[in-house]
């Protein structure tokens, strides 16, 4: 993804055929959460730079429920995922070291913005968005696309025993020796873990190379820098 810029205000964001999908920095004061006074007015913003008619988004509450935008959609739904597949309309999660990952099938036209905390890591939130492509809309594996965005990685993301215990138990992710080092957890390769398992062609698969807590030339929200502010990462996708 490149740094652009509109009005002092910086994203990480890049175009792949009709899909374009971006993520908010704070490299300017850029925070965006529905509690703070200026949400509406951001997201105003990004729908006038990116042209988007509307941006959808769900109260998360780390879990696996991924919700289409359809016309059965209303505000304030509960989940930590969406899928999207008319044009011109944005998707978008909240993050502050919990991870977005994008997905997308440019054939079939459908793209998808997910939360994925440790919750929704050890949940496979990522597989519930796979199966709804494969089983509902019928993609082909080899056409979903991934992307893992900027999160807390390995080298800054400690956890305590009981996590670690969890995670070296699960499943699918006790197989791969590399979820930890030492005491601390890859979301990435546990999500890889997933994404694989589904059979998504590894070259399918993408990684945003920033750790939000330790990235210095481009600066992102982080819950462990500053557990007491509201301030967001907001990771949205649309169809062009
Ligand atoms: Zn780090």
């Amino acid at each position: 993804m490149k740094l652009i810029e509109f009005d002092s205000k910086y994203f990480l964001y890049k175009e792949i055929d009709n899909i374009g999908f971006g993520v908010t920095t704070a490299n300017s004061e850029f925070g965006i959460h529905p509690k703070l006074e200026n949400y509406d007015k951001n997201i105003k913003f990004i729908k006038e730079k990116f042209n988007l008619s509307d941006i959808f988004v769900v109260s998360q509450i780390h879990s696996d429920i991924v919700i289409e935008c359809d016309k059965n959609f209303t505000l304030g739904l509960e989940g930590d995922g969406l899928i999207i597949r008319e044009i011109n309309r944005g998707i978008g999660v909240f993050t502050a070291d919990c991870v977005p990952i994008f997905l997308f099938d440019s054939k079939k036209r459908i793209a998808s913005v997910l939360h994925s905390g440790w919750k929704g890591t050890y949940n496979e939130i990522v597989v519930k968005a796979i199966d709804i492509f494969v089983k509902k809309y019928h993609s082909d594996v080899n056409d979903i696309v991934i992307y893992i965005g900027p999160h807390i990685k390995v080298c800054c993301y400690e956890v305590g025993e009981e996590l670690k215990y969890k995670f070296n138990n699960h499943h699918r992710f006790q197989k791969n020796a590399n979820i930890f080092n030492k005491n601390n957890l890859s979301l990435l390769e546990c999500i890889k873990t997933s994404v694989l398992a589904c059979n998504i062609p590894i070259y399918n698969l993408n990684v945003v190379d920033y750790c939000v807590h330790c990235s210095k030339d481009v600066k992102f929200y982080s819950y462990r820098n500053d557990p007491n502010s509201l301030n967001r990462i907001f990771s949205f996708i649309f169809i062009k």
